[in-house]
């Protein structure tokens, strides 16, 4: 089956997705507040939504900080700068935050049910029409497109982390997802200077269907006592060309983030080749979840 032929349903209202829209983004963490200065650069008016005032100004500071490291390294001028930060705005409701939206990305934390009650409540408030998109990196689209009254107008749209700087964005198509909003949103991600890859819904996507396998079996080796973690990296970097060995890269992404992504592997294949290393569920049982803990495979002390 290819990205593009499974089956669809008409889009919500017939009418087609707009050609610049009006972005909101709910949920202003590492990945949203990165998607909100994406969307603001490329000339979107942004609406950034969070629970609070003051998470609204940290992802602000946040954006500005980005954007200040990019003038310095003359990637974008000063003027450019300003004008990006006009475009952005905040707001502590999706009632406020998500008016006149023609697409929304919500980039909340990866629970279920948070995420479906934002859904509800974003359909409430926009036009039929709107795009509704999430950044989830591992639940099925399908699934949480079940909450909305329209399925047919949402989409996964999987940005990486750091987000102004990683050029890939995953665009998953849901069983009853438009065509018409995936062509919408590959044109989008173009004109945000990114390179969109069509895939199907299907658990862990393309992106952690082949990546987690290979942190995993990487911590295997380790748990198998064939290397140490830094021998590991380095015959991954010095022979694969990989700019980060998986075990760095694993301790990078957050070693719960990781086991979470092989249960969802695990449980959607139902197959034994994505068993989640004993070793992994011992670090994360222990509280050592990489850079975010300061201690993982390696210490960041
Ligand atoms: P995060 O915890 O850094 O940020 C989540 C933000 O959502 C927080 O600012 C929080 O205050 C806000 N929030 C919570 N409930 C909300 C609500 N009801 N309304 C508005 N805002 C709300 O999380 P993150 O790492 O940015 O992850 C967000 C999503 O992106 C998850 O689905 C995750 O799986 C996915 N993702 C993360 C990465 C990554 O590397 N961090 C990469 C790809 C995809």
């Amino acid at each position: 089956m290819s990205a593009s032929d499974p089956t669809t349903s008409s889009s919500a209202t017939g009418a087609l997705p707009q050609t610049h829209p009006n972005v909101a983004v709910i949920g202003g963490g590492t990945m949203g507040n990165g998607i909100a200065h994406v969307f603001a650069q490329s000339g979107h008016q942004v609406t950034l939504v969070d629970v609070s005032q003051e998470a609204c100004e940290r992802a602000l500071a946040m954006i500005d900080k980005n954007l200040g490291r990019m003038v310095s390294k003359e990637k974008l001028t000063k003027s450019e700068k300003e004008a990006t930060l006009e475009r952005l705005s905040t707001a502590v409701s999706i009632q406020d935050g998500c008016k006149g939206a023609g697409l929304v990305v919500e980039a909340v934390p990866e629970i279920l049910s948070l995420k479906r009650d934002v859904y509800k409540e974003v359909e409430s408030v926009v036009d039929p029409s709107a795009v509704i998109a999430t950044n989830t990196s591992s639940i099925s689209i399908t699934k949480l497109a079940n909450a909305l009254k329209h399925p047919s107008r949402f989409i996964g749209m999987h940005f990486f982390n750091p987000v102004p700087v990683m050029s890939l964005v995953e665009v998953v198509k849901g069983h009853q997802t438009d065509s018409a909003v995936v062509d919408a949103v590959m044109a989008w991600s173009e004109g945000l200077g990114k390179v969109p890859v069509p895939v199907n819904d299907s658990p862990g996507f393309v992106s952690n269907r082949v990546l987690m396998p290979m942190i995993n079996e990487a911590i295997f080796a380790v748990y198998e006592g064939v290397a140490t973690p830094e021998h590991v990296d380095e015959v991954m970097k010095r022979g694969m060309a990989h700019p980060m060995g998986p075990l760095r890269l694993a301790d990078f992404i957050g070693l719960d983030v990781c086991l979470d992504i092989l249960r969802v592997l695990y449980d959607g294949f139902q197959d034994p080749k994505y068993r989640p290393c004993p070793l992994l569920v011992k670090m994360v049982d222990a509280g050592t979840l990489g850079d975010k803990t300061g201690q993982g495979f390696y210490s960041y002390t």
